[in-house]
Order: C-alpha cells, then sequence, then structure tokens
C-alpha cells in the first residue's frame, strides 16, 4: 500500500448524544433524584425550561449533577466504534466538545474507557465555563476553525449551522426532538446513526476521488 503524505483531513466529532447517550443518562438520574417524569423526547439543553424550575434552582441541580459525577455513567453507542475504527485510518479524529471543565476528567477517562485510541485530540470549547482572564469561550464553529476541522458531527443545529456558516461540512447527527424537524442548510447532512457516517464518508472519499482530489 502507497501511503499519503498528505496530511489527512479533520473530522471534529461531539461527545454528548453522538458518542454518549447522555440525554438518556440525565433524565434517568433526574427522575430518579428529582423525581420527575421525563424521556429523551422532553430534554431540552435549557435545563430549566425542561424542569421548569428558575434559574437559581436549575444552578443547584447542576451542581448535583457534576458533583455526582453522572457523565461517568453514559452509555457509549457500540456502534460507533467500528465506524469509527475504519474511519481513523483515512481521517483524524478529534473530539469537540462543550463540556465543562467541571467534568473535564471524567470525560477524558470516559473516552478513554469507550473509545480508547480513536481520537488525537481533545478539545473542550468552554462554552459554559465562567469567562476568566486569559482564557476564551469559544464557540463550536470558531473550535472548528482554530483546529482546522474539515467536518463537524453533532447533534445540535445550532452548531452545524454556525460551523457550515464557516466552511466547514457538517453532519447533523441523530433523530432527537431537538434536531428531527429542523431545516438543512448547504453544507449540512442529516445522518441518523453511525452506519450513515460511514456510508456518507464513503461517497465523500468516492466524490473527491473523482474530482481528483
Ligand atoms: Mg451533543
Amino acid at each position: 500500500m502507497v501511503m499519503s503524505t498528505k496530511s489527512k483531513p479533520v473530522i471534529a466529532i461531539d461527545v454528548d448524544d453522538v458518542l454518549a447517550d447522555s440525554a438518556q443518562g440525565f433524565v434517568e438520574f433526574s427522575n430518579q433524584r428529582w423525581g420527575t417524569h421525563l424521556t429523551v423526547e422532553d430534554y431540552d439543553e435549557r435545563w430549566s425550561k425542561m424542569w421548569g424550575v428558575d434559574i437559581e434552582e436549575e444552578r443547584r441541580r447542576a451542581h448535583v449533577i457534576y458533583n455526582a459525577k453522572v457523565v461517568k455513567g453514559f452509555k457509549h453507542f457500540e456502534e460507533a466504534i467500528p465506524v469509527l475504527t475504519r474511519l481513523k485510518s483515512h481521517y483524524k479524529l478529534v473530539i469537540t466538545t462543550s463540556r465543562s471543565k467541571f467534568v473535564e476528567k471524567e470525560t477524558l477517562e470516559w473516552l478513554n474507557t469507550h473509545y480508547a485510541g480513536i481520537f488525537e485530540a481533545i478539545y473542550l470549547s468552554g462554552f459554559y465555563d465562567e469567562l476568566k482572564e486569559h482564557s476564551h469561550k469559544q464557540t463550536k464553529a470558531e473550535l472548528c476553525q482554530k483546529i482546522g476541522a474539515n467536518y463537524l458531527i453533532d447533534d445540535h443545529p445550532k452548531h452545524c449551522f454556525a460551523a457550515s456558516e464557516v466552511g466547514v461540512k457538517c453532519l447533523l447527527f441523530g433523530d432527537y426532538s431537538w434536531n428531527r424537524n429542523t431545516s438543512i442548510a448547504n453544507n449540512m447532512k442529516k445522518v441518523l446513526n453511525w452506519k450513515e457516517v460511514e456510508k456518507f464518508f464513503d461517497e465523500e472519499r468516492k466524490k473527491l476521488q473523482k474530482q481528483g482530489k
């Protein structure tokens, strides 16, 4: 086999609800801890709205969630592993997540447990972290630009829209209440599962080969 000297295109991959069954884990914890009756269909990243509580109560619960290290127990998507393993020979795979610094250690450990040896770098955007001196809150689109990502796989329309505007090809991942009926911009494709992700990249490589790239 002839090894290419060209550097591999970069795929930035989100964690929550793309690699981890996060909304499911979240609502299970909420139901147990606060007696809610939420399902994944009810999940909303605006937690106060989802719970019907004020911001104070949301903050209190957020601390409970961070302290309980809930993210450690999230299930991973088994079907992602063979796809990522195959993609790895053609692409540089990196993590881009909006997760808070509060759970950085748990996030790294979790990735190492479930997706060992797959990702070349892990970037936290710090999107929800307090702004400190010398630190910078980045949007995922900014982060994608900074790290030179060619592709983004993310379940959140807002991240896909923003990243597609700066020239990143975006795969809007999964079949969730928050991304089901959304429109699709140029540079964006809806993929329901990891099989469709693989199909997209197979076709993408064929297309580029035809164009002689
Ligand atoms: Mg996500």
